[in-house]
Parts: C-alpha cells; sequence; structure tokens
C-alpha cells in the first residue's frame, strides 16, 4: 500500500497542478514534492516565485535532490559545466542528453534508494498528448517496483480510455510486426491476456482521481512568467531543445548562447541536432532583424517555414530592383 506521495515538483505548471491535486486527495502528511534546483543563472527567478508560492500555498517545504547533495544553488554547475566535466553532450551508451542525468536523473536515483520503494508512488506533470513519455517512465520505474501516476493525463474515465485506446493501438502495432499481419484490431483473445497482464490502466479507474483545477490562477498564484515565450520551465539554454529554442536564447539571452557556443567549442561537437550555434548565428542574426518572432509558442513546422518564406523575401530585397539591371 503507498503510503508516500512523491510529487517530482519540476518548478513548472503543471507538476504545480499535480502537486495541488496529489494533496487535495490524499492531504499533505505524506506528500514530498521532489524538485532538483537549478542555478539561478539558468532556472528563471519567477520558475523559483512560482515554486515556493505553490509550496508555502500547500504547506509544504520543498524537498531538494541536488547534484552531489549541494545545497547553495550558487554553487550548482550548470548544463554546460557537467558535459565539459564528461567531454561530451550525450550519455555515449544510450545516447541521452547527459546533463538531465547528471543534474536530474542520477539525483532522483540516489533519492530514491533512501526510500522503501514498495511504499511509494512517484507523480508527474506530463499531459494527455504525452502518454508515450508516460508509458517510457511507467515502464522504467517497475522494473525498480515503484509505483508511478499520472493526474493530468489520466485522472478520469475518458482520459484513461484515451490511454488505454493508445496501448491498444500499440500492441497491434507489436503484433502485427511479430506476426507479420496487417490486422487493424487485436485479436480479442489477445485482448484479454493484456487486461490480465494489467497492460491496461482500465482497471485502476479511482473515481476519486479527478483534476479540480486547470490553472494555478485559480488558487491565486500566476503562472510563471518565463510561459511568455518559452513553452517549459526548463533551464534556460536547454541542450534538449531544437534550434527554435536556440533562436529565442539568441534573441532573449545572448550571454547564454555565447556560453553554449564556448561549450561546442571545448566539447568540439555540436549539441544540436541543427549543427554548430557558430554557424547557424548568421541566420539568426536576419531572422531577427527582419523581425521573425522569438518564441516557442508557435508550432515548429509553421515557425520555420514562414521564417525560410521571410528569408527568401529578404534575400531577394538585397538583390538589385529590375530598372537597375
Ligand atoms: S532542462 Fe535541458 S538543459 Fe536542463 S538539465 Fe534538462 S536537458 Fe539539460
Amino acid at each position: 500500500m503507498t503510503n508516500k506521495h512523491i510529487v517530482c515538483y519540476s518548478g513548472g505548471h503543471s507538476s504545480a497542478l499535480v502537486a495541488i491535486e496529489v494533496v487535495r486527495l490524499f492531504g499533505k502528511e505524506n506528500v514530498i514534492l521532489l524538485n532538483h534546483n537549478i542555478n539561478p543563472r539558468y532556472e528563471d527567478a519567477d520558475v523559483k516565485r512560482f515554486k515556493k508560492e505553490v509550496a508555502d500555498y500547500l504547506e509544504l517545504p520543498i524537498t531538494y535532490a541536488n547534484v552531489n547533495d549541494i545545497e547553495d544553488e550558487n554553487e550548482l554547475p550548470n548544463q554546460f559545466e557537467v558535459c565539459e566535466e564528461k567531454g561530451t553532450f550525450v550519455n555515449p551508451a544510450t545516447r541521452a542528453i547527459l546533463c538531465t542525468f547528471v543534474l536530474k536523473t542520477e539525483p532522483f536515483y540516489n533519492y530514491l534508494k533512501t526510500q522503501e520503494k514498495e511504499n511509494i508512488c512517484c507523480y508527474y506533470g506530463f499531459d494527455a498528448d504525452e502518454l508515450n513519455r508516460v508509458e517510457r517512465r511507467r515502464t522504467i520505474l517497475i522494473q525498480d517496483n515503484v509505483e508511478t501516476d499520472f493526474p493530468i493525463a489520466l485522472w478520469s474515465f475518458e482520459l484513461i480510455k484515451k490511454y488505454n485506446d493508445y496501448k491498444v493501438n500499440e500492441l497491434l502495432k507489436v503484433y502485427n510486426k511479430v506476426n507479420k499481419t496487417k490486422l487493424d484490431k487485436l485479436p480479442q483473445e489477445y485482448l484479454e491476456n493484456a487486461i490480465s497482464y494489467g497492460l491496461l490502466e482500465i482497471s485502476k479507474y479511482d473515481e476519486n482521481k479527478k483534476q479540480t483545477i486547470n490553472s494555478t490562477n485559480e488558487i491565486g498564484i500566476k503562472p510563471p512568467l518565463t510561459y511568455d515565450v518559452w513553452k517549459h520551465a526548463n533551464c534556460r539554454g536547454c541542450l534538449k531543445a531544437g534550434q527554435q529554442h536556440w533562436y529565442v536564447v539568441y534573441c532573449v539571452d545572448y550571454e547564454t548562447f555565447e556560453r553554449a557556443k564556448l561549450s561546442e567549442e571545448i566539447i568540439g561537437y555540436s549539441f544540436g541536432n541543427f549543427g554548430f550555434l557558430k554557424d547557424v548565428e548568421s541566420k539568426f542574426k536576419q531572422m531577427k532583424e527582419i523581425g521573425i518572432p522569438a518564441s516557442e509558442h508557435i508550432p515548429s513546422g509553421a515557425f520555420w517555414k514562414s521564417a525560410k518564406q521571410y528569408l527568401k523575401q529578404s534575400t531577394q530585397d538585397l538583390f538589385p530592383c529590375e530598372c537597375f539591371v
């Protein structure tokens, strides 16, 4: 039986909603708000304000699991330093980005080692459009005997049904691959086996689990301002993010952009799949000059399609006009 509820409290809005729901359902006595603190140069001050205000509202302390148990946040290494120390941006075995592992995953597992795993459940703020992340996290932690739950993605009958449809579809893909078939529906017998092995969520539906709040504005706490331009409350200059993120970094925090360029020079590789920052910088400069908005909220496809069009237009503008020929 679960007797400790650990909320993976990232400082983002979704994880704050999760914390509120978990405390409302189970009471605050056995809830832990677990955070991996980030050096204040790379975590927005408003994210720090937000996580503290929500914790104060819940009357709970924030429990920090930090790299090397460093307590002073100003002493925490940043994402560039931890990669430079290892001489790589990725874990050579898994190709996963290294800073997440050093700053978050490893301290998380070190913290878990101090707990009785059979009795805990970890809660994450993934939403209903992130079912692949739900699935991955659940699968990883179950191997360690740790239960997981995802209030925003799973706390209603409709959401559980959506998750089940997703799982059935994934099982169908595996079935078709293994049996070299092209069925559009999982055979009934196979489906029943999946249910009996607990591979679907439907059996765990609990009517007490429901979302009571959609925004922290409802309890008088403003979501972090960082969401004005950023989509996540991640480190500023996130090594896992794509080119659009780095265009925004170029526009709003050039010092971090420069720091990342230095890191690429020290390590000798680029961290993104879009090449070295020094090579895309002139394009970013031009995009900024012609007024391409610095925002992560524009869907990536639309963002780059219009950026390309405007860049082409502005290059044509550089050519002499017809009467000049
Ligand atoms: S948020 Fe980005 S930069 Fe920060 S630890 Fe995670 S992957 Fe690295």
